[in-house]
Formats: C-alpha cells, sequence, structure tokens
C-alpha cells in the first residue's frame, strides 16, 4: 500500500529538531539577525546532534541518511522561526555534489567539516549580467600549468563571510561552442584575489548576501570537483536538493506564521467574539494551511524520488515543490499580517519581519517564472519560451 506518512524515524527526527530550535526560539534568532550577529550556536548544535550533516554518508562525518532528513530538519528549524539558510547551501548542495562527484581525497578534506559544522562552504553561480540565464555565466576558469585561474564575479552568494570554502561554477575558457560547460571549483575564502562585499538587503537574517570579485584566483588542479566535461549533470545534481531545501524552508515559515496567527486569531476580541470566529480572518489561514500541506507533500514526493536515484522525475518534482511552497508561504505570511492587525507590523508580534523572507522564496534560487517555464515546457510539452 502507498504510504503517505513518514517513517517513525524521520518524525522522531522533526520531534527532536523542533525541541532544540524551541531553545532558541524566533526572539532569540531575530535579535542576533537586527544586531548582524550570527546564529553559530544554533549552527553548531545541530551539527553536534548529527543533523547538520544527515544526508552526507557517514564515513565523510555524516549521518547516511537522505535529501529527504535534512530536509525535515531544514523545515523544522524554520517552523520555530528560527530558520538556517545556509542549510540550503552547505550540506545540502555543496555537500551532495562534493559526495557525488568528488574524490576520495576531496570527499575527505571537505565533508567532515561541512557536517560538523566548522567549515561551511557557500555555493556562488548567479552573476550581474546572466541572472536567470546561467547557460551566460562568463566566470572563467583557465589552466596555468597546474593550477587553475579563476576570473569573475557573482552576485547574491548567500553566506560567504561564514564559509571557510565557495563552491564557484565557472566555465572552461576555450568552450568556442557557446555552451555552457560548467565546471565546479571550490575556491577557499581567504584566496589572494577573492573579494566580497555585503549587499545591503531588507531581509531579516543573520545570513547575508554578497558581490564576489574573482580577480585572477590561482587555485591548485584538485580544486576542480568532478570531470571537466562532466560539469552540467554534476551541476544539476546540487539542484533538486537546493529546490527542495528551499521547499522545506517556505513551508517551515509557513507553518511558523500559521501557528502564531492561529494562537492570536483564537485569543483577540474585538466584537463579541475571538476574530478567528470570523470567516474573513479563519478562511485564509486555512486556505493557506492547505496549500501548505499540498506543498509538503510534493516535497516528501520530491525527496523520496532524490533518496531513490531517480533524478529526472526528481527534477520536476523538486520544482513544483519549490514553486508551491513559496506561494503557501507567501499567502500564510501575509494572512498572518492581517490577522495580526496593527501588531501585524510591530517588531513586538515579528510578523512583517517574515515578509520579505517569504517572498524571497519566489525569487531564489530559482524564480516562480523559470519553473513555470520549466514546467510549461517539461510536464505540458509546450515550446520553449526563452
Ligand atoms: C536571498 C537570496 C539569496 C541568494 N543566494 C544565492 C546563493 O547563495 N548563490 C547564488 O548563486 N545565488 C543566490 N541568489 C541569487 C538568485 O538565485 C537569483 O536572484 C535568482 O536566480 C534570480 O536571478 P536575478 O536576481 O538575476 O533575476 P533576473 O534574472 O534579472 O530576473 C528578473 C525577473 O525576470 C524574470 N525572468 C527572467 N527571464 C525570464 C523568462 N525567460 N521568462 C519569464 N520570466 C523571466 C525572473 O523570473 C525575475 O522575476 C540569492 C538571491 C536571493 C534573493
Amino acid at each position: 500500500m502507498t504510504n503517505f506518512t513518514e517513517s517513525d524515524e524521520r518524525i522522531e527526527l522533526r520531534r527532536q529538531v523542533s525541541k532544540l530550535a524551541k531553545g532558541y526560539g524566533r526572539e532569540w534568532f531575530v535579535e542576533r539577525a537586527r544586531a548582524g550577529e550570527k546564529t553559530t550556536e544554533l549552527w553548531l548544535e545541530i551539527a553536534k546532534a548529527g543533523y547538520l550533516g544527515i544526508n552526507i554518508p557517514e564515513e565523510y562525518g555524516g549521518g547516511g541518511g537522505g535529501i529527504g532528513d535534512v530536509a525535515a530538519v531544514c523545515e523544522e528549524l524554520a517552523a520555530q522561526g528560527c530558520p538556517l539558510l545556509m542549510m540550503v547551501v552547505s550540506p545540502a548542495i555543496c555537500g551532495t555534489v562534493i559526495a557525488r562527484y568528488g574524490t576520495e581525497e576531496q570527499k575527505q578534506r571537505w565533508l567532515p567539516g561541512i557536517c560538523d559544522g566548522t567549515a561551511t562552504m557557500a555555493f556562488a553561480i548567479t552573476e550581474p549580467d546572466a541572472g536567470t540565464n546561467s547557460h551566460n555565466i562568463t566566470t572563467t576558469a583557465r589552466r596555468d600549468g597546474d593550477e587553475w585561474v579563476l576570473k569573475g564575479q557573482k552576485i547574491y552568494i548567500s553566506g560567504v563571510d561564514e564559509a571557510e570554502n565557495v563552491l564557484v561554477v565557472a566555465r572552461t575558457q576555450d568552450a568556442g561552442t557557446g555552451k555552457l560547460k560548467p565546471c565546479l571549483f571550490v575556491v577557499p575564502t581567504d584566496s589572494t584575489g577573492f573579494e566580497f562585499t555585503a549587499i545591503p538587503m531588507e531581509i531579516v537574517s543573520p545570513e547575508k548576501q554578497f558581490q564576489v570579485f574573482i580577480d585572477d584566483v590561482r587555485l591548485p588542479a584538485d580544486a576542480l570537483v568532478g570531470d571537466e566535461d562532466g560539469g552540467l549533470v554534476q551541476l544539476f545534481a546540487g539542484l533538486n536538493p537546493e529546490r527542495i531545501m528551499a521547499a522545506s524552508f517556505s513551508t517551515g515559515l509557513a507553518r511558523h506564521a500559521l501557528e502564531k496567527a492561529s494562537a492570536y486569531a483564537k485569543e483577540r476580541t474585538v466584537f463579541k467574539a475571538p476574530i478567528g470566529s470570523h470567516q474573513a480572518v479563519a478562511h485564509p489561514l486555512a486556505m493557506a494551511h492547505i496549500e501548505n500541506e499540498l506543498a509538503r507533500l510534493m516535497t516528501q514526493k520530491a525527496s523520496a524520488l532524490v533518496d531513490a536515484g531517480d533524478d529526472l522525475a526528481a527534477g520536476e518534482a523538486a520544482n513544483m515543490a519549490k514553486y508551491a511552497a513559496a506561494e503557501a508561504a507567501v499567502h500564510a505570511v501575509d494572512a498572518a499580517v492581517q490577522t495580526h492587525g496593527g501588531n501585524g507590523i510591530t517588531q513586538e508580534y515579528g510578523m512583517a519581519g517574515l515578509l520579505v523572507a517569504a517572498r524571497a522564496g519566489r525569487i531564489a534560487p530559482v524564480s516562480r517564472e523559470m519553473i513555470l517555464n520549466f514546467v510549461a515546457m517539461h510536464s505540458l510539452g509546450l515550446p520553449k519560451s526563452y
């Protein structure tokens, strides 16, 4: 029989993470973010408990689980108001790519630090001029003897200031055909010629986004992860986990907003009964909850497909999950703000602070329009529109 519930083990994992995150809570998280501080204690505690690298093979310090496990961790943290954006990047994208395509020596060098939280890895593909069209990236990698020399620029790269390394998507200089031939390089953030500046963003988050300048950064031969000619497949290995994690980030945020709004709607009375008894207040919350549960189900399906090794089917499900989750989060947070009335935009109640974070889910890591393009073309067979 098809089973639509998670395993007892996964449910217990969710319970444990939720309990741990509750010990920190939204207030603590927001205070840190507003003070420009990091949430390193939570990051390291999650790591120490074995949750950060739960998707990474045990022989490299991980938990030997799947993407569904690390996505559950990500969702439960967000549901307690403590989302850790770098989980999307470090263990899920970089960890997956290195575990799958790295040499034995590379896995031993980078994965343990990703798992124990001491060597976070950022991920950089987006460029100012290429934007959504990553086929147009111009960061180049040129061979010089035994070394690689990287040159280019990246934008909106999360967490560079707290990362030891960045997994940079570059292209080999003489690709010639004009077709994307991406290669993945691990670049230490303290490399000579590697500079970054923070982009002032409106998100209330301890993780910042950066513009990155890569000016003739010299790297040893073994900074290249995987095969120089197998780049696209290798890159895709990280993209399904990325979408699943982004979806989980959004469904967690939506749960957080809906829980707060429901509690408030039960308490607050301005006419005869609590405001939650008015359908105008209750229905938007109920609709957002339904949307969110559907998004969670699709996220679990996408995770199960990735963990079963069906990358193609997972691609469709992961894109759909990411789209649905971002929409659910935007609707949930908007309804939660409205439920709180004026309190909805005070710092004390913390609802408005979620607006930009939820909205960002429609833009990053892949925009809703590009997902709609993907579904129109691949699921419905419509002509390519771009
Ligand atoms: C909070 C945050 C964190 C991020 N972290 C990272 C990170 O760690 N690493 C990284 O590499 N990147 C990161 N990004 C970048 C992110 O992936 C990009 O912002 C995103 O892919 C969109 O690219 P763009 O901003 O250049 O928008 P553009 O490409 O300029 O697009 C602008 C708008 O036009 C639409 N559009 C463009 N082309 C089409 C088309 N063909 N059809 C329909 N609509 C179209 C887009 O959907 C979008 O709405 C982050 C972004 C944010 C906001």
